[in-house]
């Protein structure tokens, strides 16, 4: 199967530390393609997975709305930031197959990279889930950069109350953000090799 992944937009409400895409402007930050352009593309694919990312992708509700009625029989899975997510209509949020979320350790490393508040937004929304019935797949999606202590930190996200049901952690390593780590080697000794020694 193959899955496909829609930038809804490349604008955030959030301009984390190893990102800025908050910062993101400018004509380009749309999808240039209209749903029947999409459709076409995916005619002879059976078995659709979209994966809508963005930028955040709950910026653009109505076009997640718009997907979903199109591609009835599609799997699709979100990934994002949660600030946002209790605003989604509940009839469309329990059709995701997964929602990948994006959380990178407890309130002092998530709020640290990502804006002071966000943590407690993020908990709160992942409840609004289990609320509402959703019972499909909750991913903690963790960026592990200079401050991120991996071993303790995702067993902080693990240990939330049965919140989440995967921690997928990430290397803050891909990302254009200058400035994120001060001495990188360093770091990968203390807290990677030292600890996995420990
Ligand atoms: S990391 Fe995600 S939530 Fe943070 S600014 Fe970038 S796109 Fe937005």
């Amino acid at each position: 199967m193959l899955n496909y992944h829609l930038v809804l937009t490349r604008k955030c409400n959030l301009n984390c530390v190893y990102c800025h895409s908050g910062e993101v402007t400018g004509p380009d930050t749309e999808i240039q393609y209209s749903i029947d352009d999409l459709a076409a593309f995916l005619e002879k694919d059976e078995d659709i997975q979209l994966m809508l990312y963005g930028g955040e992708p709950t910026l653009r509700t109505p076009l997640i709305i718009d997907l979903m009625e199109r591609f009835p029989t599609a799997r699709f899975m979100l990934q994002t930031n949660a600030l946002l997510l209790n605003k989604l209509p509940v009839d469309y949020v329990k059709r995701f197959h997964s929602i990948l979320v994006s959380i990178d350790g407890p309130q002092v490393i998530t709020d640290g990279y990502r804006s002071d508040g966000v943590y407690r937004k993020v908990i709160n929304n992942v409840q609004w889930l289990h609320e509402i019935g959703f019972v499909e797949d909750i991913v903690a999606r963790m960026v592990v950069s200079q401050q991120t202590n991996i071993y303790k930190d995702v067993r902080h996200l693990l240990n939330l109350d049965s919140s989440f049901n995967h921690v997928h952690w990430q290397l803050n390593v891909i990302w254009d953000a200058e400035g994120n780590w001060t001495d990188f080697d360093r770091w990968v000794k203390e807290s990677i090799i030292r600890e996995s020694h420990d």
